[in-house]
């Protein structure tokens, strides 16, 4: 086994100053890069007269952009052909440029993208939106509902529950993207904050009903409008008659729904099967970056 160097107090002292030296700088270089005071091009260049900076993981670069989270890092490098381990001086010059004009443009004018997620009851798309809530990479809209609340859920986080007669009135003041009645229950997406997302670079996933989705794509055409579908007839049945919280009358009304609902698939943009969360968050991910 080779000896580790022998270094004098003296010696690593200045070691040890260097590595924090470098330590502070990145972590410099990273806030300068999130607040939008450098742009990748100006790190690349830093990075030509400076050890530090070449030595930055590239990884660890794109994470600090604004609106940039590990998924969507990843995702761009997978797609770009660069090695998660890659260090800012090992790119070479397309995989710069790629970069540079994948993360140029501020956020401000780069308009998100807006995802619509949708599918039978019971296929899990609110398990696939509180997954995608705690990540960064899309800002998952609140739904407005006059249905009651179920244990566990809370005002403000779930939905927001709205007596019928605020319903009534938002929908006067036309302050929905879209609403619809679902199984005895009006719910409804509030418009101003989603268009303020999408003018802010930020992508909206928006997890609503089959009806809510036409709606969305009547009025935004380029928005992307993805089918959940369950594995199985069975899965989705199972799911639905599992659920406890429903009464008997509401649990077939939601059946003969669901089985409506799967008819309406080729409607879609696209369908995903959601057999895995993992696996359909990182698709949604995905489409939210290309
Ligand atoms: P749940 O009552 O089980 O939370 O939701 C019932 C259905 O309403 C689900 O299919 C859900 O996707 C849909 N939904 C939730 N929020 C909205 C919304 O804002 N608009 C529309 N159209 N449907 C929604």
């Amino acid at each position: 086994m080779p000896t580790p160097p022998i270094l004098t107090p003296e010696q690593r002292a200045a070691a040890l100053g260097k590595a924090t030296a470098a330590r502070q700088l990145r972590a410099l270089i990273k806030a300068q890069v999130k607040s939008g005071d450098l742009t990748l091009d100006a790190v690349f260049l830093l990075a030509q007269s400076d050890q530090a900076i070449a030595k930055m993981r590239v990884a660890e670069l794109l994470e600090s952009v604004s609106g940039v989270g590990k998924v969507r890092a990843q995702s761009v490098m997978e797609r770009l052909n660069i090695s998660p381990t890659r260090r800012v001086q090992g790119l070479g010059s397309i995989q710069r440029r790629s970069l540079r004009e994948e993360f140029s443009q501020p956020s401000s004018l780069r308009q998100g993208k807006l995802i619509v997620l949708s599918g039978p009851g019971g296929v899990g798309k609110s398990t696939i939106a509180k997954e995608l809530r705690k990540r960064n990479e899309f800002w998952v809209s609140i739904s407005a509902t006059t249905r009651e609340p179920r244990a566990q859920e809370v005002d403000g986080v779930d939905y927001y529950f709205y007596t019928e007669e605020e319903f009534d009135s938002a929908v006067k003041a036309d302050l929905f993207l879209e609403w619809a009645q679902f199984a005895g229950a009006r719910y409804g997406t509030a418009r101003q904050p989603v268009e303020d997302a999408l003018r802010l670079g930020k992508s909206v996933l928006l997890e609503i009903d089959i009806e809510g989705a036409k709606q969305v794509k009547a009025h935004a055409p380029q928005s992307l409008l993805v089918f959940l579908a369950p594995p199985t007839w069975e899965e989705l049945v199972s799911r639905l008659e599992g659920r406890g919280t429903d009464s008997p009358e509401r649990r077939t009304a939601r059946l003969t729904l669901a089985q409506e609902e799967l008819a309406q698939a080729s409607f879609f943009d696209q369908s995903v099967i959601n057999d895995d969360v993992e696996r359909v968050v990182a698709h949604l991910i995905g489409l939210a970056t290309q």
